[in-house]
């Protein structure tokens, strides 16, 4: 089918959020009754996946599920979000990504499971290659193993397609250089630049970030807004954040990360790709969820 669509490839994680919620924590070797309880489709690669297919862009999904109930729920989600499962592979004798997250009047713990997302292999991203090699954009995430997403910008890089890297969740050391040579604009919140450069002041950071071989930097800085900057002052700037009634703001920088794709992709410039997605992601905080909040491009235009 030939479509004009912006074409995004998203290679990451695909987790089965099970929210549990209760008044409190139980104590140590205690059970407790709890309020209630969902499963969301959740991982930093579906739900940016998600939040470009819902704007608009043409989207295919290259990760891994087990082969369990939650794999076969969440591969269907995709499927009805418009976006190409063909990559996802279903494996044998693992289980899918898992979050169990417990949410208390005070606080919340969760627990990350990876299963499937880490048994990806450097296979199954070259049987995606020629789809890889024909995106305008692939994005990448720290959820899976970091051999995978080296591997990954790599085939994008042999055909000069432009990479945005989301470093979260933050990494435990520096990135290394090869990777960080085929990236293009790189998306930290504060709390991951300031892992990965040493700098807690956000414009050293970005400085830090650009002396390697990155094109630009593109810090989120949640209620404020971005930060960015590009190689040798082509564009930089800050976007204040949207003022809105907070309701979740859980999904935030995936949905920023998705809508700042969905416009790179169909070619619009840095700086007004950047308020395109701070708007996107500001108004997904204004509803419950991670991916339910995720806006149309009507809904953006109208805000
Ligand atoms: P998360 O892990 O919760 O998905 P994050 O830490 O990766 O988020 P943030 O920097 O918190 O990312 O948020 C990403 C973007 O979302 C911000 O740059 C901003 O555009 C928007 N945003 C987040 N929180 C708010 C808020 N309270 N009000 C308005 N916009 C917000």
């Amino acid at each position: 089918m030939l479509t004009n669509k912006p074409k995004v490839v998203v290679i990451g994680s695909i987790n089965m959020d099970m929210v549990t919620r209760s008044s409190r924590f139980p104590q140590k070797g205690e059970t407790i009754s709890g309020e209630s309880f969902d499963q969301l489709p959740g991982g930093k690669g579906a739900n940016q996946a998600v939040a470009a297919a819902r704007l608009g862009a043409e989207v295919s999904m290259i990760g891994a599920v087990g082969d369990d109930h939650s794999g076969q729920a969440l591969l269907k989600h995709l499927q009805d979000e418009q976006i190409d499962t063909s990559f996802v592979q279903i494996l044998q004798g693992q289980t899918t990504g898992m979050a169990q997250i417990t949410v208390s009047e005070e606080d919340n713990q969760i627990i990350i499971v990876p299963g499937a997302n880490f048994a990806l292999t450097k296979e199954h991203i070259d049987a995606a290659k020629d789809i890889i090699q024909s995106a305008d954009i692939v994005v990448l995430q720290l959820e899976i193993p970091l051999e995978i997403v080296e591997h990954a910008a790599q085939i994008a890089a042999e055909s000069a397609v432009k990479v945005i890297l989301n470093p979260a969740p933050a990494p435990a050391e520096r990135l290394n250089e090869s990777l960080l040579q085929a990236v293009h604009y790189i998306t930290p919140n504060e709390t991951e630049l300031a892992h990965m450069t040493e700098q807690s002041n956000v414009e050293l950071g970005i400085e830090d970030l650009l002396k390697e071989k990155v094109d630009a930097v593109v810090v989120t800085l949640g209620s404020e807004g971005v930060r960015f900057k590009q190689k040798g002052d082509i564009v930089t700037g800050f976007v204040q954040g949207r003022d809105v009634e907070v309701i979740d703001t859980t999904g935030a920088g995936d949905t920023f990360n998705g809508a700042l794709s969905y416009c790179l992709a169909s070619g619009i410039e840095l700086a007004e790709a950047i308020e395109f997605a701070n708007d996107a992601a500001g108004l997904s905080v204004t509803k419950f969820g991670a991916q339910t909040g995720m806006p149309t491009l009507t809904e953006v235009r109208k805000f």
